[in-house]
Parts: structure tokens; sequence; C-alpha cells
């Protein structure tokens, strides 16, 4: 049997090999492939200034040029084309005291631990660094950051990231781990992964051993689409919930991918069923080259409607808009107050109109 190390080397990572790789699935469907996606010369453009990984797990759940999971993992021209936004939106670099470490919220640090991922996502918010030589994470990197966290008793929550820590070896994710346990004011680990979703292999009885000893241990992976919910990942996250980890899901409002209501509400169901509560659904972040995902936020809001009270409330995530600069996160909510005063008027999800008499504490 393949291990998740030999998956991931089988990954597709340069123009020519994709070509191979696209016509065969455009053979499959008698359909020939749009042009450019087969010119490699442009293609080759776009990877070297973003790189591609498309991992032969991730590839067969794509069924045809254009669909929803193709978007998100085949280089696109509009990546380089993009008028609009920039680099680090989020200004992390300016946030980060020491390199890898954005310290944002006062009792929560945002720890880069790895800059590989199992998939490199087009409309990544790390963009300008995951997978690239700019995003440099080595032993001494590590060693500041828990320095970071040790010297900062403030901070009881880490979050882990990258990139993606869990395609870091067994070892070194051990090795970590027990680091941070170490630290007395540390009192939450929460790891930020998609291999659930785009190398579920990854999640080996072996590396859940491991995670189970560090709790409390959160996982928060990333799923988009409701063809990502399949067989293989539903045991990865099985097995983890297992152990006794609490999963949640950030899944991020994307253009051509999941923007209806009807995609996201099968998303949200089905991870339900697989154990994973929806968390968060970002409203994309103004990352260069990701400019061609973005919705506007009246979509997530009618999206947010059309979900709220219509199904269970463990389906609902909250949808969130991360502040250009560093601002941080803000819920972006439908507005069910009509007025305030004596009473509250509110509108149901029904769209009724309904009443609710204040106390009068206030007022
Ligand atoms: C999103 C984020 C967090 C975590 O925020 P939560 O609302 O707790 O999920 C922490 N630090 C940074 C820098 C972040 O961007
Ligand atoms: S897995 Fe996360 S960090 Fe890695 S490329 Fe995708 S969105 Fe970016």
């Amino acid at each position: 049997m393949k291990t998740w190390q030999d998956i991931l080397g089988d990954s597709i990572t340069a123009a020519a090999h994709l070509k191979e790789h696209l016509s065969q699935i455009a053979t499959k469907l008698d359909a020939a492939p749009e042009e450019a996606y087969l010119n490699t010369t442009s293609m080759s453009r776009i990877i070297a200034t973003y790189p591609m990984r498309i991992n032969p797990y991730y590839l067969q759940l794509i069924k045809k040029v254009g669909d929803p999971l193709w978007r998100q993992a085949v280089p696109d021209m509009a990546e380089l084309l993009d008028p609009v936004c920039i680099e680090d939106p989020l200004s992390e670099e300016k946030l980060s005291p020491v390199p890898n470490m954005v310290h944002k919220y006062p009792d929560r640090v945002l720890f880069l631990v790895s800059n590989q991922c199992a998939m490199y996502c087009r409309f990544c918010t790390r963009k300008r660094k995951v997978g690239t030589g700019k995003m440099v994470i080595t032993q001494e990197t590590i060693d500041a950051g828990l320095d970071y966290i040790r010297r900062h008793p403030a901070v009881r929550e880490v979050l882990l990231s990258g990139g993606d820590p869990l395609l870091l070896p067994d070892s070194q994710i051990d090795h970590l781990l027990k680091k941070l346990r170490a630290i007395p004011t540390l009192k939450v680990i929460r790891i930020g992964t998609r291999v659930p979703c785009t190398l579920p292999m990854r999640v080996t009885p072996e590396l859940v051993a491991i995670l189970k000893k560090y709790h409390p241990l959160y996982v928060n992976t990333h799923f988009n689409h409701p063809a990502e919910i399949t067989p293989q990942s539903s045991f990865a996250c099985n097995l983890l919930a297992d152990a006794g980890i609490p999963l949640g899901c950030q899944t991020v409002l994307l253009k051509g991918v999941n923007d209806n209501s009807e995609i996201m509400r099968e998303l949200f169901l089905k991870l339900l069923e697989i154990r994973v509560k929806p968390y968060y659904l970002f409203q994309a972040d103004l990352t260069r080259g990701t400019n061609h995902f973005r919705t506007s936020t009246d979509t997530g809001i009618m999206i947010m409607r059309s979900l709220i009270g219509h199904i269970s409330g463990l389906a609902i995530p909250t949808y969130a808009l991360d502040g250009p600069g560093g601002m941080g996160k803000i819920p972006l909510t439908p507005e069910y107050i009509l007025s305030r005063g004596d009473n509250l008027v509110f509108e149901n999800f029904h769209g009724e109109i309904c009443t609710y008499p204040e106390s009068g504490d206030a007022l």
C-alpha cells in the first residue's frame, strides 16, 4: 500500500505534467480543455510565482474542467492579472514579533510551523509565501516562537498553521506538541490543517496516537465543497473524533466554487455527519492573485439568511470578515432587527414580523 508520503510524492507540480493529466480528464468527458489551461508557457509563469501541487487523491476528485475542485487546485491566468488585491492583506508580517508568529489578539497567537501543504490552494491567504522559498521555517524560528509563548503568559492558546502543520513528520509534531504542553500558561492547542480534505491518508492511527497525548487539542480543518467529503475524508475525521479531538471547519466563500445556498447547505450538513462542526465561513481576503475568487459580502449574507433557522444550528458557522490591515475578524450577520426601543421588533427566519417587549432596565 502506498504511504501518504508516496502519494504526496506523486503530485503534479509542473506545467507539462498537468497538461498530460488534464487531457485525460477532458478525454474522459469527451470535451476539450480550454486552451489556456494547456498552454504550458503561461502555466509555467503562474507556477513560478505561485507554486502548484495537486496530489493524486485530490486529482481524482476533479471531474471536469472548471468544476469547483478544479478551480481550487488548477492555476488560472487571473492570478497574475489581479488589479486590486495586496500581498499581505492582514498585515501578518507587521504583526509578527518574531518570524512566523502572528500576535494579533491578546490571548492567542498564530504560529506558522510548516511551509508545505498537501495541495496549494489557488485562493490561499498566504499565497505570497506558502510553498515558496519566501517562507523560511527552521528549528531556530520554531524555538524563537516557543520562547515567545513562554515569555508571554497572557497567551493561553496557540493556533498552529502554515502551510500545513500535519505535513511535518510524526516525530517533529510530537516534539513540538511536547514543548508546547510543557508551557504551563498555554492552555489550548489548536491545529489548522487541510489534510483531512486534501490528503486524508495523512491522518494515520500513529499520528492520531500522538495528537491525543496533548489534550485539550482542537483541529480546525477546511472543506469548501460537498464533493470533498468522501469515504476517505470521513474515515480521517472519524479517527480524529474518536481520539476525542473536537473538529471544526473553516470554509472560504469562493466565487465559482461554493457561492450559493444549495452547495453551502449540503456542505455544512455533510460536515456534521462526519462530526465536523462548521466554525467559520470566511469572506475571501484581499490577497493578491485571488481577486477572481471574491464575491460581494451580500452574497455571503444572502447565503447565511437562507441557512439560519432552516437547518440545524450546529451546521451554521459564523460568517466572518478578517479586517484588512490586521484589524481582526468581525462577524457578518444578516440583519434581523427592524427597530429598537420599548419593543425590539425583528423579522424571523420565515420573514414574519415579531415583537419582544424590553424590560426597561436600559431605557
Ligand atoms: C484568525 C486568527 C486567530 C484565531 O481567531 P479565532 O477567532 O479565535 O478563531 C488568531 N490569530 C490570528 C492572527 C488570526 O488571524
Ligand atoms: S492548505 Fe491552507 S495554507 Fe495550504 S495552500 Fe491551502 S489555504 Fe493555503
